[in-house]
């Protein structure tokens, strides 16, 4: 494995990575290595490959010992966008990046209504009504039946109206949580569940985060200030640290150490903005 490349120096040595990470100065991995790395990282999506892969081609083949000039080149390795006038998009690569956890039902920018069915218990099974329910042929009936019969409200024995009382469970072992949702009629399901869940939510750990910390994988740097500069003085990172190889996936072995590539970033060398 190659050793850390030290990149953007500001004056003050910073100490080699220590073990598998190499050390003893050098030139690093080629770009070609960190892409192959890149693209066989199931974990990132086309967003966080196309930021890894920026990042990677700056710091292999354009080092600087500015930091400012490798903000610009990485800016500039992501490519012109035709969105660039209304989003900033390197912030939004970063901001998917922030190591967080998002629960199953939830997206940022809030919940997705049909994600906000009520879970109560269903008695009746459900039946569509198909906008030309009186003119369907019969194999439009035999379709719209096999529809009912796979729909989530039947599968699942669920009221399925949209939800307006929400119930936080977390899970015990991880800190995991989702949102169940209620509807008016099954409000007092929506409280007994509540009082269900309370004394496991109030001992469950912080989530171990799911979302973000890819470039903490590859790049060594100080990633604290760096994602508190995108994302806000209140950020705080997570307990399980900010790279992704750390956390603990339950059912799944700890992903292996590799080498990264020093990229010195602190907090007053952030582009200004
Ligand atoms: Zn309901």
């Amino acid at each position: 494995m190659g050793a850390a490349l030290h990149l953007a120096h500001t004056g003050q040595a910073t100490p080699e990575p220590k073990g598998e990470y190499g050390g003893g100065g050098g030139d690093g991995q080629s770009f070609v290595e960190y892409a192959q790395r890149i693209y066989q990282d199931d974990r990132a999506d086309a967003k966080s490959r196309r930021l890894l892969l920026a990042f990677a081609y700056v710091v292999t083949m354009q080092p600087t010992s500015e930091p400012k000039e490798l903000y610009r080149s990485i800016r500039k390795a992501l490519g012109r966008d035709d969105r660039d006038r209304y989003v900033d998009t390197f912030r939004e690569l970063i901001e998917h990046d922030v190591p967080r956890y998002i629960a199953p039902n939830e997206w940022p920018g809030g919940h997705e209504p049909w994600k906000r069915q009520c879970i109560g218990p269903r008695l009746r099974a459900f039946k569509g009504r198909p906008y030309n329910a009186h003119q369907m042929t019969p194999s439009q009936r035999v379709a719209q039946n096999k529809r009912d019969a796979e729909d989530d409200r039947n599968t699942m024995k669920i009221c399925g109206a949209p939800g307006k009382h929400r119930v936080l469970e977390k899970l015990p072992d991880t800190g995991w949580y989702r949102w169940h949702w209620f509807c008016d009629r099954h409000r007092d399901h929506a409280s007994r569940v509540q009082d269900q869940v309370k004394e496991q939510n109030a001992a469950a750990p912080e989530p171990i985060p799911n979302a973000g910390g890819l470039l903490p994988c590859y790049f060594d740097a100080d990633w604290v200030a760096f994602y508190r500069h995108y994302t806000g003085e209140r950020w705080e990172p997570p307990v399980y640290g900010v790279r992704a190889d750390d956390w603990p996936v339950p059912g799944k072995e700890p992903v292996p150490q590799r080498a990264r590539l020093r990229l010195v970033v602190s907090g007053h060398d952030l582009e200004s903005e």
